[in-house]
């Protein structure tokens, strides 16, 4: 799709939420819509799309040539180092603007100043403008994302047959990042890798000096970014046999989030999903060790809408990609989590991931 029928759909969505001006500056809206990424930094980077007429992206001059210019899209207005990029971007605003939509990831000391210079606007989240566009994934999107969880998917089978005993935490997740580096990422954004007792802690950071031991279980949650899109996967791995309990209580998760998959057709709403996942935990009495929603949208970042959560009534519609990963983590115990990236389309959900779901036994 082009980036004029995604600016076209936002600005039904301003309409539809009665906002006059989007503001956008780093994350990942800013690239949906003109293609092009601002950086980090202390300087303003920002586009100024207004409900109708022209759009003006506001630069530093100083990064003015990194910008691909997109005539049809956007004007570009540099500013230089000692004018006041804020007065430049409230300026640009129409005098009768009331209602602005801002990039959730601004910048606090960029939303403080447009506040201050424009006391007459109320400030809205982008994410309510651009998130129901930037959900519905289009068909070149979703074979990105695709591509993606092949990638992984090829990590976490290599990973069935790597020795993980006497190793750190540390040491494996060091071997995640750079797998996935080789499989095609261009960036890791996690690794987690808890053992034991650590896997209880859904989001443990991998330890320098916990050692993983003989009769261990490893929780191996990574995921990074590849053509611009996000991968997202969990394993489970046991150094040796696991124990009968350990391996009842996978059964329970695997047909946990089996159910969470079937229950995620068109049509449902999002919160079923996780209800589907949770009903199964919850009826082998793991209902209380089962502490998070069961996924997240995903796309360009890692999450994303739409949630899968308690309260989330949005109906699921062909082309959100989400994880639904539910989990049981036992405190002081053991843990795990199994997570796959799935797609909604019109002939049922459809996995990404395709790595064995079973317990790798390695050593
Ligand atoms: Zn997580
Ligand atoms: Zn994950
Ligand atoms: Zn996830």
């Amino acid at each position: 799709m082009t980036f004029a029928v995604r600016i076209a759909r936002v600005r039904a969505r301003m309409a539809e939420l009665d906002v006059d001006a989007l503001l956008l500056s780093v994350g990942p809206d800013l690239p949906y819509l003109i293609g092009y990424e601002a950086m980090p930094l202390e300087r303003l980077t920002m586009l100024v799309l207004a409900r109708t007429g022209d759009a003006r992206l506001v630069v530093p001059r100083l990064e003015a040539p990194r910008v691909e210019r997109r005539p049809e899209l956007f004007e570009l207005v540099e500013w230089e180092e000692t004018d006041d990029p804020i007065a430049l971007v409230a300026g640009l605003l129409s005098p009768s603007a009331r209602r602005v939509a801002i990039g959730d990831h601004t910048w606090a000391r960029f939303v403080l100043g447009l506040q201050r210079a424009l006391p007459s606007c109320a400030f809205v989240a982008a994410s309510d403008v651009v998130g129901p566009v930037r959900m519905v994934k289009e068909a070149d999107e979703i074979a990105a994302l695709a591509r993606a969880a092949h990638a992984v998917d090829a990590v976490a089978r290599e990973m069935r047959s790597v020795t993980f005993a006497g190793r750190t935490e540390l040491d494996v997740h060091r071997e995640l990042v750079e797998r996935m580096l080789a499989a095609g990422h261009e960036r890791a954004n996690f690794a987690i890798v808890a053992a034991g007792a650590n896997a209880a802690s859904p989001h443990h950071d991998p330890s320098a000096t916990r050692a993983i031991g003989d009769r261990d279980i490893v929780l191996c949650d990574f995921g990074g970014q590849m053509h611009g899109y996000c991968s997202d996967i969990t394993r489970m791995f046991h150094v040796g046999e696991p124990t009968a309990e350990i391996a009842d209580v996978y059964s329970v998760l695997v047909e946990a989030q089996e159910a969470g998959v079937r229950a995620a057709t068109v049509g449902t709403p999002c919160q079923d999903v996780d209800a589907a996942s949770r009903r199964v935990i919850a009826q082998a009495g793991f209902g209380e060790y089962f502490v998070h929603r069961v996924g997240h949208g995903i796309g360009a970042e890692a999450h994303e809408d739409p949630y899968l959560v308690a309260g989330n009534t949005r109906p699921l519609e062909p082309g959100h990609v989400f994880s639904v990963e539910p989990g049981i983590y036992f405190p002081g115990r053991f843990g795990m989590r199994l997570e796959d990236i799935v797609v909604a389309t019109a002939d049922g959900p459809l996995r990404l991931n395709d790595a064995s779901r079973a317990i790798a036994i390695v050593a």
